[in-house]
């Protein structure tokens, strides 16, 4: 039979004198959530009952007893966490950010693995500088950004030959059929996957396995690597239903974490606390870690999609139907790096994509060059959707051989080895299982508004994947934070 206790919301015995620790550093092993442990909490509860609690408080006791604002926990410290937590201590609220790893920034990560290039292994563009928040950001702290531009791109054949002219007007024509094909599945009334979309397209090329090559890297380019969704999985009604900003793609020559230093600044984040359970029906919202309980009258979750649909942390009671119906149909794709670095570029250097037609779907198909924007001799190269999941499995070793094989093909056996490399592995990644989201076949983008609608006027719900508009991206999830931030504030 479970006891009383295990019945009841984590840390709600604090509840009558409040709870919120505005001493604590998070260092301190003793004091969980907001003020103490359990077992001295309720010490202090029955010196205050029995008359004592003046001088067991101290002055703690008055800090403790003074609560003018809300109470609120952020969970995640990435960048929607970060944005809403801002937001809400800028209006007065009292904030603890819980995160599950010993870093901020969640997916945005910053490698200073090579000191003369932090390198991003999560986000590393702001796509599409007009009017994108992250560019108001980056323009107050004075970050130098680096314009990487497709102007600035070459593709090389299967045999590893430049594509020639007339191949590259055979490519365009694919890519329009491709994209002809796509509308038209929109147009109709049945959802299909973006793959049985092409379907008849595939059928027409059957014959001719250099022209489906062609197919399968337009489809590998413009949808897997974009969306980060397999083909067979992506829905053809809704895959490219966000929206975009104009201008210039740039990458953060220090690395995109400038962007989420500057907005932790301040701001209590309790690293190394992975959040198992949420308690949202009680008058307080409850949270256990791993790290101690915490009470808070508001709670702002910013779990990564792959997080909640993979049941990590246990919602009591569960979430309602709308809710887990959204977080089961959207998907979560996977975009994967691997950055090589080597003594000196043996590729053109006034490029900054290299491009590969390669014989299976998915491999290797697309190249930075790091040559060009930042003067150093580094490719980055992706694997994405199915590709980029299967290759998880894959030893360092492996993966390294499988890029070299590729270049090989492309710019001859000699070319030199790597001096060293730095690898991705996000489905994997506990804290974020996969890369971002996609809408899926069965998925609808009102969904995304359902994943961001609060409960109960407790429980608040930010991060790319509750975004409809600009889902996948770092300023989606910046902008459903800050989106977040006013719900909390009007609720
Ligand atoms: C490889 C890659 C490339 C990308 N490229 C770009 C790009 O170039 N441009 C762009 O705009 N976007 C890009 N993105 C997308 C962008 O990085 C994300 O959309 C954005 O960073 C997501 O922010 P978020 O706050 O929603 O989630 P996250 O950053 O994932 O934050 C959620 C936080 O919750 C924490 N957490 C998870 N589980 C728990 C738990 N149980 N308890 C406590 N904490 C927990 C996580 O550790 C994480 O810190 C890329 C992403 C990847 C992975």
């Amino acid at each position: 039979m479970r006891s009383a206790r295990e019945n009841r919301a984590p840390g709600s015995v604090q509840g009558p004198l409040g709870n919120w620790c505005l001493d604590c550093d998070g260092s301190n092993k003793l004091c969980v959530g907001f003020g103490m442990n359990k077992r001295e909490f309720l010490k202090l509860l029955a010196l205050v009952l029995l008359g004592n609690g003046t001088s067991a408080f101290g002055e703690k006791r008055n800090r403790v007893g003074i609560i003018a604002s809300r109470r609120v926990v952020v969970i995640g410290a990435g960048l929607a966490g970060l944005a809403a937590s801002r937001e809400l201590m800028r209006a007065g609220h009292q904030v603890v950010v819980l995160e599950a790893r010993d870093r901020i920034g969640g997916r945005i990560w910053t490698s200073n693995k090579w000191p003369d290039l932090p390198l991003d292994l999560g986000a590393s563009w702001i796509h599409g500088v007009i009017g994108n928040p992250i560019t108001g950001l980056a323009d107050q702290l004075g970050a130098r950004r680096l314009v990487t531009s497709y102007e600035r791109a070459v593709i090389y054949n299967t045999d590893g030959q430049l594509l020639s002219e007339a191949k590259e007007s055979q490519l365009d024509g694919i890519r329009r059929q491709m994209f002809d094909r796509l509308r038209k599945a929109q147009d109709s009334g049945m959802d299909v996957s973006v793959r049985q979309a092409l379907a008849s397209l595939e059928k027409k090329f059957a014959d001719d396995p250099a022209v489906l090559r062609l197919l399968s890297f337009c489809l590998s380019e413009n949808i897997e690597q974009e969306y980060a969704g397999s083909a067979s999985r992506l829905s053809s009604h809704w895959y490219d239903s966000g929206k975009e900003f104009e201008g210039d793609d740039v990458l953060f020559a220090q690395g995109f974490k400038v962007i989420t230093e500057h907005l932790a600044q301040g701001i209590d984040v309790r690293l190394a606390h992975v959040v198992k359970e949420i308690w949202w029906q009680e008058s307080e919202v409850g949270v256990r870690t791993t790290d101690g309980d915490f009470v808070a009258d508001r709670v702002v979750i910013t779990l990564p999609l792959g997080v909640l649909r993979h049941n990590d942390v246990r919602f009591i009671p569960e979430l309602p139907k709308e809710k887990r119906d959204a977080i089961s149909a959207l998907g979560m794709g996977v975009l994967n790096k691997c950055y090589l670095r080597f003594e000196q570029a043996f590729w053109p250097h006034e490029m900054d994509w290299l491009e590969y037609i390669s014989a299976n779907h998915g491999e290797w198909t697309e190249w930075v060059s790091f040559q060009w924007a930042f003067q150093l001799p580094i490719l980055l190269g992706f694997n994405a959707a199915d590709r980029g999941r299967e290759i998880e499995a894959w030893s360092d070793g492996q993966i390294v051989a499988s890029a070299m094989e590729t270049l090989k093909t492309i710019f001859g056996a000699k070319i030199p080895r790597p001096i060293d490399y730095q690898i991705t592995r996000w489905a994997s990644d506990p804290f974020a299982r996969g890369s971002y989201s996609y809408n899926a076949i069965g998925s609808a983008p009102g969904m995304r508004s359902a994943l961001a609608n609060p409960l109960n006027g407790k429980l608040f719900f930010a991060g790319e994947a509750a975004n409809r508009d600009y889902f996948g991206t770092a300023h989606g999830a910046y902008l459903s934070g800050l989106r977040t931030a006013k719900d909390v504030l009007s609720a």
